[in-house]
């Protein structure tokens, strides 16, 4: 029998209609076993979502405010959705323990954490399934990162118990027994724990978008939805600030082969996007998969007469960033310059003592930095097949008037990374977007 793998985030399931609407989509499909669901989030544009609202109470405690106010709208959030689904629960006690949990300095992440713990217990109760703490289930090690061996171990044993489960998202243990979350939006990587434990079929997520866009809809009017997208292209896209995923949820899935299938939980009968290993499927019209970007970096850049036949010169400026605890973006290189392109923000009042340590250990012709740097990757697998891409974006991007401060092609010719000015993004984005897309 098949098994799939179901998370939902937080507006779906927002309040008692998107809890009736995400039922009916679990009971439409019975291979939709196991269930990870996000913690409330925003009903409206200027509503709280719930784990804010959490974060906020630990704030409050921390600097011996009252929570009092800020928790019954907690309390209101839950309580509504079971007397609205016409559930016979009763979530007081629990309600309750979690405010003394807090008063008492459980922890930061315990706080956030239990917007999917209610969240859960709420969704296995209308669903009639089993509830899988995450506590029991997903395990951190001492040095704070996720144990994956461990907790694939014991998730797999217990899913084998429940034919049917709800596991909440976003958290996990210690090994000392406190509670740890992931990053923000990591309900989706406890989602791709899930399937990889399940083995499923197939991981869908359950979002308020029918699937990844082309370009980012704050930019681009309308961009065309992706229908399916590799791990490594949406690795590419992500890491340049295309969100809808969680950028470590791929890993698990990823290791597993499990496709993942991004759906829109207000519009289920739209196919969404469906990001797989491999596929034979290329795009010979677009040649692009997606275009994304971010602004904030800076570059810095050695000039140095003879620079390439100077062994070891790359090493020992490198050496530099390392000691600074900085990593690096793209290493675009001649032969007597070399150019280090790195986020800005990791330079913040550390400028001087790089340059000085640079300049130490190099003795160059010249240094300096430059800031406002916005990079834009192009990416799709049909590149590799189609001749004249890269001619096409920079031909689009000049077009435009826009100049080009750094280009970069990845081994892989899965994408073409430029660097402009960030004044210059939206135009760019505009006009690679206008090229491939007509
Ligand atoms: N509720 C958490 C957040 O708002 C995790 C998630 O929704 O995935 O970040």
């Amino acid at each position: 029998m098949q098994v799939k793998v179901v998370k939902f985030g937080g507006s779906s399931l927002a309040d008692a209609e998107h809890f009736r609407q995400v039922a009916s989509i679990i009971k439409a499909d019975p291979a939709r076993r196991y269930v990870v669901p996000s913690a409330p989030g925003k009903r409206f544009k200027e509503d709280i979502k719930v784990t804010d609202m959490l974060y906020e109470c630990y704030e409050k405690i921390r600097k011996h405010e009252s929570i009092d106010e800020l928790y019954e709208k907690i309390k209101e959030r839950y309580n509504g959705i079971i007397a609205e689904l016409g559930l016979d629960f009763d979530i007081s006690g629990e309600l309750e323990y979690v405010k003394n949990a807090m008063m008492h300095r459980s922890g930061r992440d315990f706080a956030a954490s239990r917007g999917e713990y209610l969240n859960g217990l709420i969704l296995s109760k209308f669903l009639g399934y089993s509830f899988i703490d995450a506590e029991n289930v997903i395990f951190f090690r001492e040095n704070g990162s996720f144990d994956e061996e461990k907790t694939n171990r014991v998730l797999a044993e217990e899913l084998l118990q429940h034919h049917q489960a709800v596991i909440p998202g976003f958290y996990g243990v210690m090994p000392n027994g406190t509670i740890k979350t992931f990053s923000r939006g990591g309900s989706d990587i406890t989602g791709s724990i899930v399937a990889r434990a399940a083995q499923a079929d197939l991981y869908e997520n359950w979002t308020d978008v029918s699937g990844f866009m082309m370009a980012d809809p704050r930019v681009i009017e309308n961009p065309c939805a992706i229908d399916t997208i590799t791990y490594r292209e949406l690795r590419e896209l992500s890491y340049m600030g295309a969100t809808v995923l969680h950028e470590d949820a791929i890993f698990p899935v990823r290791y597993a082969g499990i496709p993942i299938n991004i759906r829109n939980t207000n519009d289920p009968s739209a196919d969404g996007t469906m990001i797989v290993a491999e596929t034979g499927n290329y795009d010979t019209e677009k040649v692009i998969t997606g275009i994304a970007g971010k602004k904030g970096f800076s570059v810095i850049t050695i000039e140095k007469d003879m620079m390439n036949s100077e062994i070891g010169f790359g090493r020992k400026v490198l050496e530099v960033l390392e000691e600074n605890d900085i990593s690096f973006e793209h290493l675009p290189s001649g032969i007597d310059n070399m150019s280090i392109v790195v986020s800005t923000a990791c330079l913040d009042g550390r400028r001087d003592k790089i340059l000085a340590a640079i300049h130490r250990m190099v003795r160059p012709d010249h240094i300096g930095i430059e800031d406002g740097m916005a990079l834009v990757a192009v990416v799709g697998r049909a590149m590799v097949k189609a001749k004249g891409t890269a001619a096409r974006v920079f031909d689009a991007i000049s077009n435009a008037g826009v100049n080009i401060r750094m280009i970069d092609q990845g081994s892989s010719e899965i994408s073409i990374i430029v660097g402009i000015e960030e004044n210059d993004f939206d135009k760019a984005l505009g006009a690679i977007y206008g090229e491939f897309v007509k």
